[in-house]
């Protein structure tokens, strides 16, 4: 019998999921709202935005509250500019700045966008007090200010101070302890703060997987590291009832199992971890699939001559970058005895087209599967690029935003940024 997960923090979410206390109870008429939003889109040198999706699944909450007649007041980060400061130790302003977003944002949102160089300071104030019903204020960077990393009162009080209402729409940095992700909650009353309805989305998808999954439950996990997945992984041996691991992750656990990796990336350091997790699977009865056949390339480049092996008689000198046709037909058979699927992780080096075909195929097959009633649940920045790349991403059931925070959800680790609504 495999013990059942459910600490008391993940209750917490569930209670309050199933509360009343979401943004349709609220009459937003007339009402000043700030939304905490995950903007952190990549800009070119021309500060254009080359993806704008984070801000695109911003738009069913900020659309709520401004149907709704109330007026918006977004924060978000954007980058890093406190750890990449120029040479004389000054904040990059113009590479970190929000301002290019504004006029995207008036498009999408067919609002009025006014734009403050400050957060909680007298250009935000003054601009917040003369706001009107269907207008939106967005703030300048929060990481401008060390504050808001370092998780200050006093920053958090006056940027609580702009709005009547808080709602955390920023699932992807709901894992960081920040003065506008998390201390600002303190400042309303448990009516006046919320889930947006991405974050929602989110959690009901990530607890389901958690708790309500239906069963058989096939977790593949891929990407470049076991260190950076082995909270999952552990996690998994509870839950799964099969994991198939490919990507480079596949090699640490081949090696460990004395098969020769030529120099394929692996974590050296790690290999008793890997005979561990497979020795706990045996005993709690989950089934790991691992390639047994990989596409090895003699350098690491799209024009690399390339052979397919045995993934454990791979040459010296040569490197393994995707899974080979075995392994695919060998995942598919898994994939497909599956009734939940959760992915985290490409097969290969996907974004090289000589080494996308292994997360290709598996693309297919989620998608496949989902058709065939299965639930889908895609999350991390790779696999979900990976779907996109293969035009499937309509046929999967639900694909997170939230690379880091999702995967400490599925961990069962409390993120400030949900502990700071939901309570604990
Ligand atoms: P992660 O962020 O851990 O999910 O890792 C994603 C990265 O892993 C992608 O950029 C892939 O190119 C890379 N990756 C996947 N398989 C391999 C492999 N066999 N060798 C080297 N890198 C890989």
């Amino acid at each position: 019998m495999k013990p059942a997960i459910q600490p008391d923090w993940l209750i917490c979410v569930r209670k309050f999921l199933n509360s009343n206390n979401h943004m349709d109870r609220i009459d937003f008429s007339g009402k000043r709202v700030i939304i905490r939003v995950d903007f952190n889109v990549p800009l070119n040198s021309e500060k254009e935005i080359t993806d704008d999706t984070r801000m695109r699944k911003a738009m069913p909450t900020i659309q709520v509250v401004l149907d709704g007649g109330g007026s918006i007041i977004l924060i978000s980060h954007l980058g890093r500019p406190q750890q990449k400061r120029q040479e004389d130790g000054l904040i990059n302003r113009d590479r970190f700045s929000l301002s290019p977003l504004v006029e995207p944002l008036a498009e999408l949102t067919g609002a009025k966008v006014f734009f403050a160089r400050d957060c909680g300071g007298p250009s935000s104030k003054k601009l917040a007090a003369s706001l009107q019903s269907g207008q939106i204020l967005l703030l300048e960077n929060t990481r401008f200010h060390e504050e808001e990393e370092e998780g200050d009162e006093d920053f958090a009080a006056a940027l609580a101070k702009l709005g009547s209402v808080y709602i955390n729409d920023a699932f992807g940095t709901a894992h960081r302890a920040h003065a506008s992700t998390t201390l600002i909650a303190n400042f309303f009353e448990p009516e006046d703060k919320m889930f947006g309805l991405l974050m929602e989305a989110e959690l009901e998808n990530a607890e389901r997987i958690l708790h309500r999954s239906k069963k058989p439950l096939v977790a593949i996990l891929g990407g470049a590291k076991v260190s950076d997945k082995i909270g999952l992984l552990s996690k998994l041996l509870q839950l799964a009832d099969s994991v198939v691991i490919g990507g480079a992750m596949a090699f640490t656990f081949i090696k460990s199992q004395g098969g020769q990796i030529g120099s394929s990336l692996v974590e050296n350091d790690k290999l008793d971890m890997a005979r561990e997790i497979m020795s706990q699977a045996d005993k709690l009865n989950v089934k790991i699939f691992l390639p047994t056949d990989v596409v090895i390339a003699d350098s690491f480049s799209e024009n690399a001559a390339v052979r397919t092996v045995p993934i454990d008689q791979i040459p010296d000198e040569w490197m393994g970058l995707d899974i080979g046709p075995d392994s695919i037909q060998i995942f598919t058979e898994a994939i497909n005895t599956a009734n939940t699927i959760l992915w985290n992780g490409p097969m290969g080096v996907f974004e090289m087209e000589a080494f996308a075909m292994g997360t290709l195929s598996i693309a297919k097959t989620v998608a496949e599967r989902t058709g065939s009633g299965a639930y889908s649940f895609v999350g991390g920045g790779d696999s979900v690029a990976a779907i996109n790349q293969s035009g499937l991403a309509e046929e999967i059931s639900f694909i997170s935003t939230g690379g880091g925070a999702m995967l400490e959800f599925l961990e069962g680790k409390v993120l400030p940024g949900v502990k700071a609504i939901a309570g604990s």
